[in-house]
Protein backbone atom coordinates (compact mmCIF):
# COMPACT_ATOMS: atom_id res chain seq x y z
CA UNK A 1 0.00 0.00 0.00
CA UNK A 2 2.47 3.28 -1.16
CA UNK A 3 1.32 6.49 -0.82
CA UNK A 4 1.06 8.76 -4.00
CA UNK A 5 3.18 11.58 -2.76
CA UNK A 6 7.18 11.08 -2.59
CA UNK A 7 8.74 10.05 0.57
CA UNK A 8 11.85 10.67 1.54
CA UNK A 9 13.83 9.19 4.41
CA UNK A 10 13.23 12.35 6.26
CA UNK A 11 10.00 11.50 6.59
CA UNK A 12 11.21 8.31 8.46
CA UNK A 13 13.23 10.36 11.09
CA UNK A 14 12.07 10.46 14.60
CA UNK A 15 13.39 13.15 17.60
CA UNK A 16 15.14 10.61 19.61
CA UNK A 17 18.33 11.66 21.23
CA UNK A 18 21.02 8.75 19.28
CA UNK A 19 23.13 7.36 21.66
CA UNK A 20 25.31 4.52 20.05
CA UNK A 21 28.41 5.27 19.84
CA UNK A 22 30.31 7.81 17.03
CA UNK A 23 31.22 5.83 14.30
CA UNK A 24 29.09 2.86 14.89
CA UNK A 25 28.11 0.99 11.87
CA UNK A 26 24.27 0.90 13.09
CA UNK A 27 24.07 4.87 12.08
CA UNK A 28 24.86 3.32 7.95
CA UNK A 29 22.29 0.31 8.66
CA UNK A 30 19.16 2.72 10.07
CA UNK A 31 19.55 5.09 7.25
CA UNK A 32 19.58 2.25 4.95
CA UNK A 33 16.06 1.25 6.92
CA UNK A 34 14.89 4.68 6.44
CA UNK A 35 15.70 5.27 2.65
CA UNK A 36 14.65 1.87 1.37
CA UNK A 37 11.16 3.03 3.36
CA UNK A 38 10.83 6.22 2.01
CA UNK A 39 11.65 4.73 -1.75
CA UNK A 40 9.11 1.78 -1.31
CA UNK A 41 6.24 4.86 -0.83
CA UNK A 42 5.41 3.00 2.51
CA UNK A 43 3.37 5.69 4.75
CA UNK A 44 5.03 5.55 8.09
CA UNK A 45 1.81 4.15 10.13
CA UNK A 46 1.41 0.95 7.87
CA UNK A 47 5.37 -0.13 8.83
CA UNK A 48 5.87 -1.92 12.13
CA UNK A 49 9.49 -2.24 13.19
CA UNK A 50 10.17 -4.62 16.04
CA UNK A 51 13.81 -5.01 17.53
CA UNK A 52 15.31 -6.98 20.13
CA UNK A 53 17.53 -6.31 23.08
CA UNK A 54 21.45 -5.07 22.50
CA UNK A 55 22.51 -1.65 20.20
CA UNK A 56 20.48 -2.30 17.35
CA UNK A 57 17.48 -2.82 19.96
CA UNK A 58 17.15 0.66 19.82
CA UNK A 59 16.39 1.33 16.36
CA UNK A 60 12.68 1.26 16.60
CA UNK A 61 13.25 4.94 18.88
CA UNK A 62 14.60 6.29 15.56
CA UNK A 63 12.20 5.30 12.78
CA UNK A 64 9.24 6.93 12.40
CA UNK A 65 6.94 4.06 12.66
CA UNK A 66 4.77 2.06 14.76
CA UNK A 67 7.31 0.14 16.98
CA UNK A 68 8.12 -1.86 19.67
CA UNK A 69 11.40 -2.96 21.64
CA UNK A 70 10.71 -6.56 23.21
CA UNK A 71 12.63 -9.22 24.90
CA UNK A 72 15.88 -10.47 24.46
CA UNK A 73 15.84 -12.89 21.54
CA UNK A 74 11.73 -12.50 20.74
CA UNK A 75 11.89 -10.25 18.13
CA UNK A 76 10.54 -12.63 15.48
CA UNK A 77 7.57 -14.49 17.20
CA UNK A 78 6.63 -10.86 18.66
CA UNK A 79 7.14 -9.62 14.70
CA UNK A 80 4.82 -12.42 13.76
CA UNK A 81 2.10 -12.08 15.95
CA UNK A 82 1.71 -8.62 14.61
CA UNK A 83 2.08 -10.31 11.00
CA UNK A 84 -0.75 -12.89 11.92
CA UNK A 85 -3.31 -10.42 13.76
CA UNK A 86 -3.24 -7.79 10.62
CA UNK A 87 -2.01 -8.83 7.69
CA UNK A 88 -2.16 -5.69 5.60
CA UNK A 89 0.88 -4.27 7.63
CA UNK A 90 4.63 -4.19 6.66
CA UNK A 91 6.82 -6.04 9.31
CA UNK A 92 10.38 -5.44 9.72
CA UNK A 93 12.06 -7.17 12.51
CA UNK A 94 15.52 -6.17 13.84
CA UNK A 95 18.23 -7.45 16.27
CA UNK A 96 21.92 -8.33 16.52
CA UNK A 97 23.67 -11.36 15.82
CA UNK A 98 23.74 -12.03 19.57
CA UNK A 99 20.05 -11.92 20.38
CA UNK A 100 18.99 -13.53 16.58
CA UNK A 101 21.73 -16.53 16.75
CA UNK A 102 22.52 -16.95 20.22
CA UNK A 103 19.16 -16.33 22.50
CA UNK A 104 16.64 -16.03 19.90
CA UNK A 105 18.39 -19.29 17.50
CA UNK A 106 15.21 -21.03 17.86
CA UNK A 107 13.09 -18.57 17.12
CA UNK A 108 15.66 -17.73 13.56
CA UNK A 109 15.16 -21.54 12.44
CA UNK A 110 11.15 -21.71 13.07
CA UNK A 111 10.42 -18.12 11.41
CA UNK A 112 12.46 -19.52 8.15
CA UNK A 113 10.31 -22.48 7.70
CA UNK A 114 7.07 -20.83 8.48
CA UNK A 115 7.99 -18.03 5.79
CA UNK A 116 4.82 -15.77 6.74
CA UNK A 117 5.89 -11.91 4.66
CA UNK A 118 8.65 -9.95 6.45
CA UNK A 119 11.68 -8.80 6.58
CA UNK A 120 14.49 -9.56 9.52
CA UNK A 121 17.55 -7.49 9.70
CA UNK A 122 20.60 -8.84 11.68
CA UNK A 123 23.21 -6.52 12.97
CA UNK A 124 26.51 -8.99 12.32
CA UNK A 125 28.93 -7.16 14.47
CA UNK A 126 30.78 -10.23 16.23
CA UNK A 127 30.76 -8.80 20.02
CA UNK A 128 27.59 -8.29 22.55
CA UNK A 129 28.11 -4.39 22.42
CA UNK A 130 25.58 -3.42 24.77
CA UNK A 131 27.24 -5.41 27.62
CA UNK A 132 30.73 -4.62 26.93
CA UNK A 133 31.71 -6.97 24.45
CA UNK A 134 31.51 -10.48 25.12
CA UNK A 135 32.11 -12.32 21.63
CA UNK A 136 28.26 -13.05 19.91
CA UNK A 137 27.79 -16.44 18.38
CA UNK A 138 29.39 -15.46 14.81
CA UNK A 139 32.66 -14.41 16.47
CA UNK A 140 35.09 -17.37 15.13
CA UNK A 141 36.88 -19.76 17.23
CA UNK A 142 40.44 -18.51 18.46
CA UNK A 143 39.97 -14.65 17.87
CA UNK A 144 40.10 -12.55 20.68
CA UNK A 145 38.46 -8.60 20.33
CA UNK A 146 40.19 -6.11 22.55
CA UNK A 147 37.07 -6.63 25.42
CA UNK A 148 37.60 -10.15 25.55
CA UNK A 149 40.11 -11.80 28.68
CA UNK A 150 41.14 -14.75 25.92
CA UNK A 151 40.29 -16.28 22.82
CA UNK A 152 36.88 -17.44 21.92
CA UNK A 153 36.31 -21.01 22.80
CA UNK A 154 33.83 -21.89 20.19
CA UNK A 155 32.98 -22.12 16.39
CA UNK A 156 31.13 -19.43 15.18
CA UNK A 157 27.70 -19.70 13.42
CA UNK A 158 27.35 -19.25 9.50
CA UNK A 159 24.12 -17.25 10.02
CA UNK A 160 23.40 -17.65 5.75
CA UNK A 161 24.26 -21.67 6.00
CA UNK A 162 21.73 -21.68 8.60
CA UNK A 163 19.49 -19.57 7.18
CA UNK A 164 19.28 -22.00 3.97
CA UNK A 165 18.43 -24.77 6.48
CA UNK A 166 16.17 -23.43 8.12
CA UNK A 167 14.42 -22.75 4.76
CA UNK A 168 14.18 -18.82 4.33
CA UNK A 169 12.78 -17.89 0.66
CA UNK A 170 15.25 -14.28 0.38
CA UNK A 171 18.82 -14.38 2.07
CA UNK A 172 20.99 -12.08 1.68
CA UNK A 173 24.20 -10.20 3.57
CA UNK A 174 25.06 -6.35 3.45
CA UNK A 175 27.46 -4.15 4.64
CA UNK A 176 26.27 -1.44 7.01
CA UNK A 177 28.78 1.35 5.56
CA UNK A 178 27.48 0.57 2.08
CA UNK A 179 24.31 2.68 2.44
CA UNK A 180 23.54 2.62 -1.11
CA UNK A 181 23.83 -1.03 -1.99
CA UNK A 182 22.40 -2.42 1.34
CA UNK A 183 19.37 0.60 1.07
CA UNK A 184 18.78 -1.87 -2.62
CA UNK A 185 18.78 -4.83 -0.64
CA UNK A 186 16.52 -3.87 1.94
CA UNK A 187 13.97 -2.76 -0.74
CA UNK A 188 14.61 -6.05 -2.25
CA UNK A 189 13.93 -7.96 0.82
CA UNK A 190 10.82 -6.18 1.69
CA UNK A 191 9.34 -6.45 -1.58
CA UNK A 192 10.03 -10.19 -1.86
CA UNK A 193 6.88 -12.31 -0.57
CA UNK A 194 7.56 -14.57 2.24
CA UNK A 195 10.33 -13.84 5.15
CA UNK A 196 13.17 -12.13 4.07
CA UNK A 197 16.37 -12.34 5.80
CA UNK A 198 19.35 -10.17 5.37
CA UNK A 199 22.73 -10.57 7.62
CA UNK A 200 24.34 -6.87 7.69
CA UNK A 201 28.08 -7.07 8.59
CA UNK A 202 28.25 -4.25 11.15
CA UNK A 203 31.75 -2.34 12.28
CA UNK A 204 31.32 -1.42 16.48
CA UNK A 205 34.33 0.71 16.76
CA UNK A 206 33.87 0.22 20.11
CA UNK A 207 34.15 -3.29 21.37
CA UNK A 208 35.64 -5.03 17.67
CA UNK A 209 38.82 -3.92 17.12
CA UNK A 210 38.80 -7.56 14.43
CA UNK A 211 36.50 -6.28 11.94
CA UNK A 212 36.83 -2.58 11.41
CA UNK A 213 36.23 -0.14 8.69
CA UNK A 214 40.07 -0.62 7.99
CA UNK A 215 39.78 -4.94 7.70
CA UNK A 216 36.89 -4.81 5.35
CA UNK A 217 38.69 -2.57 3.15
CA UNK A 218 41.58 -3.92 2.47
CA UNK A 219 42.43 -7.92 2.59
CA UNK A 220 45.76 -9.36 0.16
CA UNK A 221 47.64 -6.72 -1.83
CA UNK A 222 44.92 -4.36 -0.21
CA UNK A 223 42.23 -5.63 -2.23
CA UNK A 224 38.91 -4.68 -0.81
CA UNK A 225 37.32 -8.21 0.74
CA UNK A 226 34.01 -7.51 -0.02
CA UNK A 227 31.98 -7.65 -3.45
CA UNK A 228 28.80 -7.82 -4.96
CA UNK A 229 27.42 -10.90 -6.04
CA UNK A 230 25.12 -9.55 -8.77
CA UNK A 231 28.35 -7.88 -10.00
CA UNK A 232 30.16 -11.32 -10.51
CA UNK A 233 27.80 -13.12 -12.51
CA UNK A 234 25.99 -14.86 -9.31
CA UNK A 235 22.43 -15.56 -9.82
CA UNK A 236 20.51 -16.28 -6.64
CA UNK A 237 17.21 -17.60 -7.99
CA UNK A 238 15.33 -20.23 -8.23
CA UNK A 239 13.45 -20.29 -11.60
CA UNK A 240 11.68 -23.52 -10.85
CA UNK A 241 10.55 -24.25 -7.13
CA UNK A 242 9.21 -27.44 -8.39
CA UNK A 243 12.05 -28.78 -9.37
CA UNK A 244 13.79 -29.99 -6.31
CA UNK A 245 16.99 -30.96 -7.84
CA UNK A 246 17.23 -27.16 -8.96
CA UNK A 247 16.13 -26.25 -5.85
CA UNK A 248 18.92 -28.62 -3.95
CA UNK A 249 21.52 -27.35 -6.47
CA UNK A 250 20.68 -23.17 -5.07
CA UNK A 251 20.65 -24.13 -1.87
CA UNK A 252 24.37 -26.17 -1.99
CA UNK A 253 25.51 -22.72 -4.36
CA UNK A 254 24.41 -20.33 -1.70
CA UNK A 255 25.68 -22.34 0.98
CA UNK A 256 29.31 -22.61 -1.11
CA UNK A 257 28.64 -19.32 -1.32
CA UNK A 258 28.11 -18.60 2.56
CA UNK A 259 31.46 -20.34 3.52
CA UNK A 260 33.95 -17.15 1.39
CA UNK A 261 34.84 -15.59 4.20
CA UNK A 262 38.72 -13.87 4.56
CA UNK A 263 40.25 -11.99 1.33
CA UNK A 264 37.18 -12.60 -0.40
CA UNK A 265 33.36 -11.72 1.29
CA UNK A 266 30.34 -12.12 -1.16
CA UNK A 267 27.30 -9.20 -1.04
CA UNK A 268 23.95 -9.37 -2.09
CA UNK A 269 21.51 -11.72 -2.52
CA UNK A 270 22.71 -15.28 -1.71
CA UNK A 271 19.43 -17.15 -2.47
CA UNK A 272 15.41 -16.62 -3.87
CA UNK A 273 12.84 -18.93 -4.46
CA UNK A 274 8.80 -17.69 -4.58
CA UNK A 275 6.56 -19.93 -2.63
CA UNK A 276 3.34 -19.98 -1.08
CA UNK A 277 3.39 -17.73 2.18
CA UNK A 278 1.71 -18.88 5.47
CA UNK A 279 -0.57 -16.49 5.39
CA UNK A 280 -1.49 -17.72 1.91
CA UNK A 281 -1.58 -21.36 3.06
CA UNK A 282 -3.47 -20.76 6.15
CA UNK A 283 -6.49 -18.26 4.12
CA UNK A 284 -6.45 -21.52 1.65
CA UNK A 285 -7.18 -23.17 4.36
CA UNK A 286 -9.82 -20.94 6.33
CA UNK A 287 -10.72 -17.98 3.57
CA UNK A 288 -12.29 -15.75 6.53
CA UNK A 289 -8.79 -15.39 7.81
CA UNK A 290 -8.68 -13.00 4.52
CA UNK A 291 -11.71 -10.97 4.83
CA UNK A 292 -11.48 -9.93 8.49
CA UNK A 293 -7.72 -8.67 10.07
CA UNK A 294 -7.18 -10.72 13.53
CA UNK A 295 -6.82 -6.98 14.91
CA UNK A 296 -10.37 -5.72 13.82
CA UNK A 297 -11.85 -8.38 15.47
CA UNK A 298 -14.37 -7.24 17.60
CA UNK A 299 -13.70 -9.15 21.19
CA UNK A 300 -14.26 -8.19 24.63
CA UNK A 301 -11.76 -10.26 26.70
CA UNK A 302 -14.39 -12.78 27.34
CA UNK A 303 -16.17 -13.38 24.19
CA UNK A 304 -13.92 -15.21 22.30
CA UNK A 305 -16.53 -16.62 20.32
CA UNK A 306 -15.68 -14.21 16.86
CA UNK A 307 -12.56 -15.63 16.89
CA UNK A 308 -13.16 -19.00 16.88
CA UNK A 309 -15.52 -18.79 14.48
CA UNK A 310 -13.08 -17.70 12.15
CA UNK A 311 -10.94 -20.38 13.19
CA UNK A 312 -13.22 -22.88 12.41
FE1 LIG B 1 27.74 0.49 18.08
FE2 LIG B 1 29.43 -1.10 19.34
FE3 LIG B 1 28.79 1.27 20.39
FE4 LIG B 1 26.99 -0.68 20.34
S1 LIG B 1 28.94 -0.70 21.48
S2 LIG B 1 26.63 1.47 19.77
S3 LIG B 1 27.48 -1.71 18.40
S4 LIG B 1 29.90 0.92 18.46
Amino acid sequence: MAVDYKLTAKDFKTEVHNNWCPGCGDFGILSAIQTALAQLGLPPHRVVLFSGIGCSGKTPHYVRSYGFHTLHGRVLPVATGAKLANLSLTVLAVGGDGDGYGIGAGYFVNAGRRNLDLTYIVFNNGVYGLTKGQGSPTLARGLQTKSMPEPALQDGVNPIALAVGAGYTFIARGFALDVKHLTGLIVAAVQHRGTAFLDVLQTCPTYNDLYTKEWYAGGRDSQPRLYKLEEAGYDPRVHDPSDPQEVVAKKLQAIGKSYEWGDRIPLGVYYQVDLPTYEQEAIARRPRLGEVSLAELEIDGRDTQPLLDMLR
